[in-house]
């Protein structure tokens, strides 16, 4: 099989099981992005990903991002930054990117504002919650959310949009994801921009589904298995 048509039969297989998941949970696929994560994978591969009709690309690191990026500009594409931000990072990311999803503490959010070029729109954020108060884990506590969106929406070259989680690998995501489901109510009730919940990836998109997630963030599913951890 050709690695276009190998791309194109992951893509429905995904697109279909976000399907399944939304008619499980009463709820509109319409209402759940697919964000196609794209670390590690090479232009071509975007490239063919795009031409199946996937427009927002995540990316985890972001010096690899910006080249990519700069060869790919023609298309348009809306590129997330989903990875671990270090402060010395934050201009690259205000620079280059359209989304931050990994956004938990003040610093960054200082920066990023101060940083946000004047002829781009505001940057859309994403606080990321440490769901299962991992030690070593990007993501702030949930009780420093409130604090820290209200940072956020103080600086007018910010949109606050959400909140992203990524769980505890090997168990059940269910409860993190009705944690963060509630967090996420909460703070939708007070402020008009937030509209994202970024939960779920290649192994526990339907769980994250049912638990109200507006973007699943796919990458093994659709590109295959990555090349070796880095
Ligand atoms: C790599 C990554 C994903 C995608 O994971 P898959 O299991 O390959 O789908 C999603 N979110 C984040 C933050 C990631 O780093």
């Amino acid at each position: 099989m050709s690695v276009n048509t190998e791309l194109e039969r992951r893509l429905a297989a995904v697109r279909k099981r976000i399907e399944q998941a939304c008619a499980a949970a009463g709820r509109s696929p319409a209402r759940v992005a697919l964000l196609a994560v794209s670390k590690t994978r090479s232009p071509a591969e975007i490239r063919a990903m795009h031409a199946l009709g996937i427009a927002a690309f995540g990316e985890n690191y972001a010096a690899e991002a910006v080249d990519k990026q700069a060869e790919l500009a023609a298309l348009g594409l809306t590129w997330h930054f989903i990875g671990p931000l270090q402060s010395n990072k934050t201009r690259l990311v205000a620079t280059h990117f359209d989304w931050v999803q990994s956004v938990d503490r003040d610093k960054l959010v200082r920066r990023l504002d101060a940083q946000r070029p004047p002829e781009r729109p505001p940057l859309n954020v994403l606080i990321q919650v440490n769901i299962d108060r991992e030690p070593q884990k990007a993501g702030c506590d949930p009780e420093a959310v409130e604090a820290l969106a209200e940072s956020i929406l103080a600086r007018p070259r910010l949109a606050l949009r959400g909140l992203m989680v990524i769980p505890a690998a090997g168990r059940d995501p269910a409860a993190a994801f009705a944690r963060a489901q509630a967090l996420y109510r909460h703070l939708a009730e007070r402020v008009p921009s937030v509209d994202t919940l970024s939960m779920g990836m290649s192994d526990d998109l339907e769980v994250a589904i049912a638990c109200g997630s507006t973007m699943v963030r796919i990458g093994t599913a659709l590109f295959g298995p990555r090349p070796a951890a880095r």
